[in-house]
């Protein structure tokens, strides 16, 4: 079984896309072959400053490092170093229709919050039909977000293999051990591009002003909260609290005499806990400049070993070659 999975460098990494892909993609390294990339090509479309995407690159391979890649498994490299995806994305393109893109709820969900859309951000589920197609993947570990573009890349394998011969694999979408929807700090989606993120290493005061600043109802202390399992706080409590601790919480919270200011105190505190020996194994590969650099160099060797050939056999489907 091989997994593939991707996270953009378009921002400092965050206990979202830990809980909803970084988990789950670390927990299927002991069933099969993985294959992790960092889609720096993909953050194009919402950053356009080249040294922070550099920056941004080295950050997310450390921390995605630190959560727990075992080298000796699984492939790690960042996507421009395979360029072969790009010439990938233009085959499908040509078979992805216009109606199929338009309805992406990720690019309405973009253009909704007032971006305004260019052809990448329209053509951003092909590239990333090509992330997975071009490496033979059979199982894409990713947040709830993510679901319809995994969709779209089967639609593009299926028709592509009904067009021109069995190419593809057709990989499936999987939220085994993932959680869904992780919220941000002002109860949406915790997204990097929408500034509403808790970092999986950021500075520790930081992390408490933000925690203290999760935004809340007006209802007092002393008020019962019947609806006290949809609170922002609690739901995060959920993924970085022992079950029983959570479940405590939640229970108070609901019964009245809980404080919110409480609450993300003790939210805090579990937390930083929680991410107390990712941040050690993060400070140890950080101490070697050249690791980051020589880790993702011998990863794109052998991610491009295995596009070149799955490129091959399109070339050849298609007449290209
Ligand atoms: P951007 O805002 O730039 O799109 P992002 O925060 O959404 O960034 P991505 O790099 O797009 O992060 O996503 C990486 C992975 O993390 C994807 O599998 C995505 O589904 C997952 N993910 C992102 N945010 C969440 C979240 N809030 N809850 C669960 N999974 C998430
Ligand atoms: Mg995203």
């Amino acid at each position: 079984m091989r997994t593939l999975t991707g996270i953009q460098p378009s921002g400092s990494l965050h206990i979202g896309n830990y809980f909803g892909a970084i988990k789950p993609a670390l927990a299927a390294q002991s069933e099969g072959d993985c294959f992790f990339v960092i889609v720096d090509y993909h953050s194009m479309t919402s950053l356009t400053d080249g040294p922070r995407r550099r920056a941004n690159t080295r950050e997310a391979a450390l921390d995605w490092l630190a959560c727990g890649i075992d080298l000796e498994r699984s492939v790690f490299w960042k996507q421009s170093a395979v360029p072969e995806v790009c010439e990938l994305t233009w085959i499908l393109g040509t078979l992805a229709p216009m109606g199929l893109l338009e309805r992406a709820h990720s690019y309405k969900d973009k253009v909704a919050r007032g971006i305004s859309p260019h052809f990448g951000l329209f053509a951003y589920p092909v590239l990333m039909a090509a992330d997975i197609l071009a490496f033979d993947a059979e199982r894409v570990p990713v947040g709830k977000d993510q679901k319809q573009h995994v969709e779209m890349t089967r639609d593009l394998a299926a028709k592509f293999n009904q067009t021109y011969g069995q190419t593809f694999v057709i990989p499936e979408y999987e939220s085994r051990y993932g959680v869904a929807t992780v919220p941000g700090l002002d109860g949406q989606k915790m997204s990097k591009s929408y500034g509403n993120t808790l970092e999986i290493f950021g500075e520790e005061k930081l992390m408490r002003q933000k925690i203290m600043s999760i935004v809340m109802d007006s209802r007092t202390r002393e008020e019962p909260k019947p609806d006290a399992d949809q609170n922002t706080a609690i739901q995060l409590f959920r993924l970085v609290a022992p079950e029983a601790v959570a479940a405590d919480y939640e229970a108070r919270l609901r019964a009245g005499g809980l404080g919110y200011g409480d609450l993300k105190k003790a939210l805090f505190e579990h937390y930083w806990e929680f991410f107390a020996p990712f941040r050690k194994k993060r400070a140890e590969l950080a101490a070697d400049p050249a690791y980051v650099d020589h880790v993702l160099a011998e990863g794109a060797a052998r991610a491009r070993e295995v596009a070149s050939s799955v490129m091959k056999r399109v070339r050849n489907a298609t007449g290209l070659d």
